[in-house]
């Protein structure tokens, strides 16, 4: 069904530093459960968000999809080939070429003693595309063209400190659809910027979406955001996926207690605030991944927990309607 890109059992775990005295007594190591055996499929030009709190486990799953980490277990697949574990060089430097990333802070992503027209050579030089200067140059204008820096001749020789939030992330934005790729990771790509340009930038790369296939892993804290922007949703919770489906169905009908609270939590829209999400309307604090909770990850917090049940048994994964997955033992009746 035109999948782009799939992803099976995924886990990343990090080991955590052992002190001499846990050295001593032969304590076991630990390891910080940061991606807990997830599993979704992102088909041709979707967006799917992935939504969470901070340390739920997104970003390390962006991470794992663009080869920055090699993954504890499970598998990744891009239009059906096995990426999970390249070993050459020059593999993972094709990969990049059909995978990119946009990142969070414009402002440390961009090279400052760069002008724009270096920022956007460099990754045509590694990939080697483009053989003469000209030819570039042509590559150079119409990515500033594609993201509306234009005229571009009067963007290419400017330094970062002379562009705006906004157009520092188009610039960024550029350079990452400059190669042609097929598949983009954007870490939070607005919540850095102004409130008042954010939707401006994710209108520019839905279009950019359209006019050149692109598909997205859009990884966001902002259900506001996601949703608005974005076809299918999985919202994480320490390290695993616990509800998954199309954007209006999870929106419109949240089945699992914690897509329920970051609902309520989400604010009006009110251009004076800068934090997006209020405090979660469930109780205490998200536990560390290094000692997860047993059963059911989220039985600490839930108000519906059930004893007996969620603090021993692990929820199993269960399409509760077309299209719309949940991890909960009382999905539906909660
Ligand atoms: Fe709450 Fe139990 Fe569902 Fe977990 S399985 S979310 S504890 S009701």
């Amino acid at each position: 069904q035109n999948v782009e890109l799939k992803v099976e059992g995924l886990k990343k775990y990090f080991p955590v530093k052992r002190g001499i005295k846990s050295v001593l007594k032969r304590e076991p190591p630990r390891f910080v459960r940061a991606v807990d055996g997830i599993s979704f499929e992102i088909r041709k030009q979707q967006i799917f968000a992935l939504v969470g709190e901070s340390g739920c486990g997104k970003t390390t799953t962006g991470k794992l999809i663009m080869k920055l980490i090699e993954p504890t277990e499970g598998r990744i697949f891009l239009r059906g080939k096995d990426v999970s574990h390249l070993k050459s060089k020059d593999e993972v430097l094709k990969y990049r070429k059909t995978v990119q990333m946009i990142y969070q802070d414009p402002f440390s992503s961009i090279n400052p003693r760069f002008r724009v027209y270096d920022v956007l050579e460099e990754p045509l030089i590694i990939h080697g595309v483009g053989d003469s200067r000209s030819e570039r140059e042509e590559l150079i204008h119409r990515a500033l063209e594609l993201v509306r820096l234009t005229p571009p001749d009067e963007f290419v020789s400017r330094f970062p400190h002379m562009l705006s939030g906004g157009q520092r992330q188009r610039v960024a934005i550029a350079r990452a659809i400059i190669l042609n790729p097929e598949f983009v990771v954007a870490d939070e790509p607005v919540s850095m910027l102004d409130v008042s340009i954010r939707a401006e930038i994710l209108e520019l790369m839905r279009k950019l979406r359209n006019d050149l296939g692109l598909t997205y892993l859009y990884i966001t804290h902002d259900l506001s955001t996601a949703r608005y922007f974005s076809d299918w949703i999985g919202v994480m919770y320490l390290g695993r996926i616990i509800e998954m489906g199309e954007v209006d169905r999870v929106i419109d009908n949240p089945l699992h207690p914690y897509t329920k609270a970051l609902l309520e939590a989400v604010p009006e829209p009110d251009p004076e605030r800068k934090d997006i999400i209020k405090m979660l309307p469930i109780k205490g604090e998200v536990p560390s991944a290094i000692n997860i909770p047993p059963g059911c990850r989220f039985h600490p917090r839930c108000i519906h927990a059930k004893e007996g049940l969620c603090n021993v048994k692990h929820p199993e994964t269960v399409e509760f309607e077309r299209n719309h997955y949940v991890e909960c033992h009382l999905a539906g009746s909660v």
